[in-house]
C-alpha cells in the first residue's frame, strides 16, 4: 500500500465538452506535483451548472486521463450533488452579515467600470442596503476594502489586489439558485482537504477573492501554482470556445512528452523518458522524480505550437 504525505492536489475539469491539449497540461502539471510530493491527486468535476453541461463529457474526460495514465485517488466529487453543502456555507455567511441579495440585470452591471486585467467589472455594491423585494436576485459578499490580499505564487511570484477597488463586492450565489464557482470551490477544496491548487494562470486573479472566503469562513490558506495558459494562433486562450481540437487518446504518449516541453522538462530528459518507456501510463510515472516546479516558465501564458 503507498504511504502519502500530506500534500493533497487536484483536477477540476467541468463537463463543458472533451478535455482539449490546454486542459491536458494542467491535468498533468498538477498529477506530477503531487506525486512528486509523495501526494494524493484528487479528481472533482466542476459540473455545478448543469445547463454548460455537455452530454457524455464526463465520461471523455475519465477516458482521455486514463488513457494517459493520470490515476486519480479516492473517490471523484460532483459539485451538482453538493447544493446543500453550499447553501451551508452561505448561511453560515449570512448569519455573519457578509451576504446581501443583489438585483442588478447584467444590462445594469456594464454601468460599472472594467478592471482592465481581468476584463470583469467592479460592482460598488449599489444593492447592499437595500430591500429587495424581487424574486429574481443573486447573492453578493460584501469585499470590504479592510486590507489589500497579498499571496505568493509558487510559479507566478508575489501577488496583491485591493478586493473593493479591483474587484468589487463578487457573487457567492447566481440568480438561477446554483452556487457561485468561487464558493463551490473554496468549499470542496477545504473539504477536500487541498493543500496546494495548481491550475491555469487564467484563474490568477480570482485567487485572492479565493483567500478573502477562506478567512470569511475560517477555512486555511492554500497553496497556489498557476501555470502559463497556451495561447493559440490568434492569441487567444486554448479552450472549447477558441474550438480547440480534443486530444486523441491513441497519441497519448507523444502528447505527454509534447507537455513535457511546456513545463520545462529539457529536451534530453524527454527523449530519454520517451525512450525508456513502454507506454503513456510508464512514460508518466517515470517523469514523476524529474518534476520540477522552479523549471516551469514564470510568464501568463505562452505560445501553443
Ligand atoms: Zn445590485
Amino acid at each position: 500500500m503507498t504511504k502519502f504525505s500530506n500534500y493533497v492536489g487536484r483536477f477540476a475539469p467541468s463537463p463543458t465538452g472533451d478535455l482539449h491539449f490546454g486542459s491536458l497540461v494542467t491535468a498533468v502539471a498538477s498529477y506530477l506535483r503531487a506525486r512528486s510530493q509523495n501526494g494524493k491527486w484528487l479528481l472533482r468535476i466542476e459540473d455545478i451548472d448543469q445547463k454548460r453541461n455537455q452530454k457524455g463529457s464526463i465520461y471523455s474526460i475519465l477516458k482521455t486521463l486514463e488513457m494517459h495514465g493520470l490515476e486519480w485517488d479516492d473517490e471523484i466529487i460532483y459539485q451538482s450533488q453538493r447544493s446543500e453543502i453550499y447553501r451551508f456555507y452561505l448561511n453560515y455567511l449570512n448569519e455573519k452579515k457578509l451576504i446581501y441579495k443583489c438585483s442588478c440585470s447584467r444590462k445594469k452591471l456594464i454601468n460599472y467600470y472594467k478592471n482592465l486585467q481581468t476584463m470583469e467589472y467592479i460592482y460598488p455594491g449599489v444593492c447592499r442596503n437595500k430591500e429587495i423585494e424581487n424574486k429574481d436576485f443573486s447573492t453578493r459578499i460584501k469585499a470590504f476594502n479592510t486590507f489589500n490580499i497579498k499571496f505568493t505564487d509558487n510559479i507566478q511570484g508575489s501577488i496583491e489586489q485591493n478586493l473593493e477597488k479591483e474587484v468589487g463586492d463578487f457573487v457567492l450565489w447566481r440568480n438561477e439558485n446554483i452556487a457561485s464557482y468561487q464558493l463551490a470551490v473554496v468549499v470542496d477544496d477545504e473539504i477536500q482537504g487541498i493543500t496546494e491548487i495548481v491550475r491555469g494562470s487564467d484563474l490568477l486573479f480570482q485567487t485572492t477573492r479565493q483567500i478573502y472566503l477562506q478567512k470569511c469562513l475560517n477555512f486555511k490558506t492554500l497553496n497556489y501554482a498557476h501555470i502559463p495558459i497556451l495561447l493559440n494562433k490568434e492569441n487567444q486562450k486554448l479552450s472549447k470556445q477558441t474550438k480547440a481540437e480534443p486530444l486523441k487518446n491513441l497519441n497519448a504518449k507523444e502528447n505527454i512528452c509534447k507537455i513535457l516541453n511546456y513545463i520545462g522538462f529539457e529536451e534530453f530528459i524527454i527523449n530519454y523518458l520517451n525512450k525508456n518507456s513502454k507506454n503513456s501510463i510508464e512514460l508518466i510515472n517515470n517523469s514523476v522524480p524529474y518534476f520540477d516546479l522552479s523549471k516551469i516558465n514564470k510568464v501568463i501564458s505562452v505560445q501553443f505550437e
